[in-house]
């Protein structure tokens, strides 16, 4: 529907990282270099595009936003400004002819309160034949609604996410539009890196051997792909593992079983949770995998509850965009000159939750892959008793209270990883 460029980390300035509220955006000009990464170029019909805020001839639409009523002065001074600013950006022919290609749309409606929050551009939802211009003019809708959706998983809690997307399950529809659109563009997608991966493992090693991947007492292989969008890694992985059964004695009796998450039922694989809260049974997965997933503020607790199913030696898979990670400040560089590593913050509170690391894999242009393990009870005794002999246990006890103290002041999303979002000009 609307052509993205991948996001080319080192050009483009279509893109920022940072909060999104008013709050949050007031302190954000007054520090802009800090929250704005460089981007790719984005194609016209999205960088043409002034914002994600409805043209006010649309606001006034909005029939029961409970949000409108409700708005505290402030707020509704905001929204003027926005409209000033959308006016600049959006000229009354573009939202005319827009409301005419869309005119049975309506503003949709979230009982959580975004309030603080734009609203999304109006939805497309129009069967009309377009012409040139009204089509140029939907793929800019489109990218700036793609933008708004991603603004809010990046922003909202996880419980909230999963509110928002039962509520109007169209929003997960285009999301994945634009997020196609996006990873199309990239020199190689981080769930076929995954796939590639799994697939090598299996075929080269045994599985629980060394270096082979890693399966519960009967070598089943369980794996919990959270926050799986359309459940491509099942996909490839049971259409390889129906062909290797086929024609490869050795995985005649192979049992490999993959639960996929998300906000909505896309398709047959996939299963509805909100991934800090996944059905499935303590200690009963072998590997977890969280490609480009961590997006709700408090995503840490995604982190927790794949502990919590993973079984001792299970594998943790990560993925996550490369300009999520902050570098460390300058000094602290210097003391260590590990600490520079991209991502090091982000280890260290994973390791906090009680993962082991084993890589880092920055080798990729557009995301950065991490593979974590969970210890098994005779390792975590032996670490607990060098901490121990070098007087360190206690210290390391602070810092895990440390860590959840600062979670409890500041979600982790505004602190730990950026949120990545489409800057608004
Ligand atoms: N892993 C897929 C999709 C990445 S997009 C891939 O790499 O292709 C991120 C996905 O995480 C989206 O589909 C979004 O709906 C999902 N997501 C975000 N927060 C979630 C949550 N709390 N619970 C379940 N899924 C979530």
């Amino acid at each position: 529907m609307f052509n993205v460029d991948g996001w080319n980390l080192k050009n483009d300035k279509n893109i920022a990282l940072g909060g999104v509220s008013e709050k949050k955006k007031n302190k954000k000009s007054k520090n802009k270099s800090k929250s704005e990464i460089s981007e790719t170029q984005i194609n016209d019909a999205v960088n043409n595009d002034n914002g994600s805020k409805p043209p006010k001839k649309d606001q006034t639409k909005v029939k029961g936003n409970q949000n409108d009523s409700k708005q505290p002065k402030n707020e509704k001074k905001r929204k003027n400004t926005d409209e000033v600013e959308n006016k600049e950006s959006i000229t009354n022919k573009r939202s005319k002819s827009l409301a005419k290609v869309a005119s049975n749309t309506t503003i949709p409606k979230a009982s959580i309160d975004l309030s603080t929050k734009s609203q999304p551009p109006i939805p497309i939802t129009s069967q009309t034949k377009l012409t040139p211009l009204q089509q140029k003019m939907m793929s800019k809708l489109s990218g700036s609604r793609f933008r708004w959706i991603n603004e809010q998983l990046y922003t909202i809690t996880s419980e909230e996410a999963l509110k928002l997307i039962k509520e109007q399950p169209s929003l997960f529809d285009e999301y994945h539009q634009g997020f196609k659109s996006q990873v199309s563009n990239w020199p190689e997608n981080p769930v076929q890196v995954f796939v590639d991966q799994f697939k090598n493992r299996l075929l080269t090693r045994n599985i629980n051997a060394p270096g082979g991947l890693p399966g519960n007492k009967d070598k089943t292989i369980v794996v919990a792909d959270m926050g799986c969008g359309e459940a491509q890694f099942s996909q490839d992985i049971n259409k390889f593992i129906k062909q290797q059964k086929k024609n490869n004695k050795k995985f005649k009796n192979l049992k490999i079983e993959i639960n996929s998450f998300d906000l909505k039922k896309q398709n047959e694989f996939i299963t509805v949770a909100d991934i800090k809260n996944v059905p499935m049974e303590n200690e009963s997965c072998s590997i977890v995998i969280f490609c480009l997933a961590l997006m709700g503020t408090n995503f840490i607790d995604f982190i927790k509850e794949a502990y919590r199913i993973l079984q001792p030696r299970g594998e943790l898979w990560i993925a996550e965009i490369k300009s999520r990670f902050s570098e460390k400040p300058e000094e602290q560089q210097q003391q260590d000159p590990q600490d520079s590593k991209v991502g090091s913050e982000f280890v260290d509170a994973l390791k906090l939750c009680g993962f082991f690391h084993k890589s880092t894999d920055n080798s990729n242009k557009m995301f950065t892959r991490f593979e974590f393990f969970k210890p098994p009870q005779d390792i975590i005794d032996e670490r607990n008793a060098k901490l121990q002999r070098k007087k360190k246990f206690i210290e390391n006890e602070t810092e895990k209270e440390k860590f959840e103290n600062k979670r409890e002041l500041k979600p982790e999303g505004e602190w730990l990883l950026k949120p990545c979002i489409y800057k608004r000009r």
